[in-house]
């Protein structure tokens, strides 16, 4: 006779905020962190990072990553040197992507102390990175792969716990997790969302669609919202042939992963269909970016059926294609009076390369600047797009008169509508719905539509309280 196992929820992150994501699912005496976020974004979030972890890192069995962005992987290393010493499952495509990512990371929160004891700025001296490249290292020997669409058991007694990952079409390697235990009553399924994919993805596979689970944690991000459906190969014609018969230089800041591949993609594909002329140069000058294109490319299994075993060498790229490595390299590309392409990060203007080619583009109004992605409120990206005449970067006042372009239609999230639509797909309501990973606006939106559009009843996901599942 098979005996009830209790499961409990609880979120430590992404609850009434879109960033932390790390919840833990205790079931019997195992206990799940389903993945690992760092909070980012304004200050009073970032803050969050220092605090004590609400549960002894060494306690943890187990974390199970839905994929490998920051807000849900980046405070691993912290979790490892804290004591975690336990398998981190996750997909292959998420294996590789943290392998750039998390040392990416690393050093970032490096720079950040260096930065804070030249300039004294820190209350603390000297500042300490919150993780090193050593703890990352740590994190990184921790990373165990698992293949998808298979339940893998959690535990060796064979009590029934088990999980399985399932692809969600939101980055390369994003994964719905799903977790099986028994309840003495014929077994319960949790699935975790993860960030849902669109389906408008260019290069990645679309997410799967599930029929039934008896929870759900569903992400809310684009709750309230309906991103807009241009045709965006039709956007980017018509931008990129006007710079490039002013001969002016388009650049555009680049978020590394995910939509860097897709921009990249989109100009080869304008090539292929004869849109543009073949001989524009592009350049990609961000080194994280480069590499997280390598990982798209090796992972045929992901990507659309265009890509599998296709005639493009390299399948994704544009024919005039550079990488810039060096920082040398760097600083000669924004020296020179070439026009072309220029994709270089950060996305938001918050650092990175991007400023110096801002700096030597901007002044001059044959050139152009197109952002793809959201920009904070208070990033430089924000101003710019709102229409400042003059920005100040590296302590210099530059001059704007280079054109301030933006698309909204390349997000790598499920609005309001896909997220009704993959829910839609149900054949029978999960028993209970928990809202996560969005602002008070987009939760409260999103519980409204499942409730009148499903009958759905959800619960928004508040931080530190225990759901116990019955
Ligand atoms: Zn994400």
């Amino acid at each position: 006779m098979s005996c009830k196992t209790k499961a409990v929820l609880k979120f430590l992150g992404a609850a009434e905020t879109v960033t932390g994501s790390r919840t833990l699912f205790q079931v019997g005496s195992k206990k799940l962190l389903i993945d690992c976020g760092l909070f980012q974004g304004p200050k009073e979030f970032r803050i969050k990072n220092w605090d004590d972890f609400p549960m002894d890192p060494k306690e943890i069995d187990a974390v199970i990553l839905t994929h490998a962005h920051i807000d849900h992987s980046g405070y691993l290393p912290k979790l490892v040197r804290e004591g975690f010493h336990g398998p981190i499952y996750c997909s292959q495509g998420t294996a590789d992507l943290l392998e750039i990512m998390l040392m990416d990371s690393a050093h970032l929160q490096e720079e950040d102390a260096r930065f804070a004891n030249e300039t004294r700025h820190s209350k603390h001296f000297p500042a300490l990175p919150l993780y090193n490249s050593y703890d990352a290292v740590k994190a990184l020997e921790l990373l165990w792969p698992v293949p998808s669409d298979k339940w893998l058991p959690l535990d060796e007694e064979e009590s029934g716990t088990a999980f399985q990952l399932i692809r969600s079409g939101h980055i390369l390697g994003s994964r719905f997790v799903q977790i099986h235990w028994d309840d003495g009553n014929g077994g319960k399924v949790i699935t975790f969302s993860g960030d849902l994919g669109n389906g408008r993805s260019h290069i990645i596979k679309q997410p799967v669609s599930l029929k039934e689970s008896d929870y759900l944690v569903m992400e809310a991000t684009y709750g309230d919202r309906v991103q807009p459906k241009a045709d965006i190969l039709s956007v980017m014609e018509r931008i990129i042939n006007r710079v490039w018969s002013r001969q002016g230089v388009l650049v555009i800041p680049a978020f590394s992963v995910g939509r860097t591949q897709e921009i990249i993609w989109l100009i080869r594909q304008l090539e292929e269909e004869g849109r543009i002329p073949k001989d524009i140069p592009v350049w990609l000058d961000s080194p994280m970016a480069q590499n997280a294109t390598e990982v798209y490319m090796k992972h045929e299994e992901e990507l659309k059926e265009a890509f599998r075993g296709g005639e493009l060498q390299p399948p994704i790229c544009p024919q005039h294609y550079k990488t810039v490595s060096s920082a040398d390299e760097s600083m000669l590309l924004c020296m020179a009076d070439d026009p072309g392409i220029v994709i270089s990060a950060a996305g938001m203007l918050s650092g990175g390369r991007v400023l110096h080619h801002l700096k030597a583009r901007l002044p001059h109004e044959k050139n152009a600047v197109l952002f793809v992605g959201f920009q904070v409120e208070g990033t430089k990206g924000r101003l710019l797009k709102q229409g400042l005449s003059k920005i100040r970067i590296h302590h210099k006042e530059i001059d704007v008169e280079a054109e301030i372009l933006a698309v909204e239609s390349l997000s790598a999230h499920a609005d309001s509508d896909d997220i009704l639509r993959w829910c839609s797909e149900f054949e029978k309501a999960p028993q209970k719905v928990f809202l996560n990973h969005g602002e008070p606006g987009p939760l409260g939106a999103l519980q409204y539509r499942l409730k009148t559009e499903l009958d759905w009843e959800s619960e928004i996901a508040v931080e530190g309280v225990e759901y116990e599942l019955v």
